[in-house]
């Protein structure tokens, strides 16, 4: 669910929660990636330029996260070469989202059904911040490549669901089109949510022209 806030009013932040499949099952439950739709939805923030993200890579849950995470940003700025430079900087130190003007991302303990969350404030003196989580209490690997986006493992690709979140972060919705990037689960094994499918690149476009 996302709701449009001003955080700098006393309300709570828009947060997006990536989940997993209510049902837990004993290995990859993933096909691999089909055809994307042109389907997208926009949330009605938007990064305002070149901007960096402060990553705390304590807890981390893959080796190397910071990269993993800059190859998240420029798979969606191959989409669209109009969309704000984003440069992760491994110097974060939140362990919890906070409204703070910072965008930063961080690795935190949240309930099973959740990946990640994104958090994002709409600033009354305008532009937007938006804080990225991801859960330590789920299973995560970083797959070689996308490969045929269907890994037979038993945990979550994580550079799939930074690709996601990070949809989020440049200010797209979720859609119900299950080969979109920005579609609202993710399974475990799954890659192709790596490369954005046509309806989160037009998405993309609508933002950043
Ligand atoms: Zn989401």
């Amino acid at each position: 669910m996302k709701v449009t806030t001003a955080a700098d009013d006393g309300e709570p932040a828009q947060r997006d929660a990536l989940r997993s499949p209510g049902r837990r099952v004993a290995g990859a439950n993933c096909t691999p990636g089909g055809a994307g739709t042109n389907a997208y939805n926009l949330s009605g923030n938007r990064v305002l330029g070149a901007t960096t993200v402060h990553l705390n890579p304590s807890g981390g849950v893959v080796s190397g996260a910071a990269s993993v995470v800059q190859a998240a940003f420029n798979a969606w700025k191959a989409a669209d070469p109009n969309a704000s430079t984003m440069t992760v900087a491994s110097d974060g130190t939140a362990t919890a989202p906070s409204a703070d003007h910072t965008d930063e991302i961080m690795f935190e303990p949240m309930g099973r059904r959740t990946l990640g969350v994104t958090y994002t404030w709409h600033w009354s003196t305008g532009g937007y911040e938006s804080d990225i989580a991801f859960n330590t209490n789920v299973p995560w690997f970083q797959a070689a490549s996308e490969g045929s986006g269907c890994y037979a493992v038993n945990a979550y690709d994580f550079q799939s669901a930074a690709t996601h979140e990070i949809g989020h972060m440049y200010g797209l919705d979720h859609v119900p089109a299950p080969y979109n990037t920005m579609y609202y689960a993710m399974t475990r094994g799954e890659t192709y949510k790596r490369s954005p499918a046509a309806g989160d690149a037009l998405g993309l476009r609508a933002i950043y022209g």
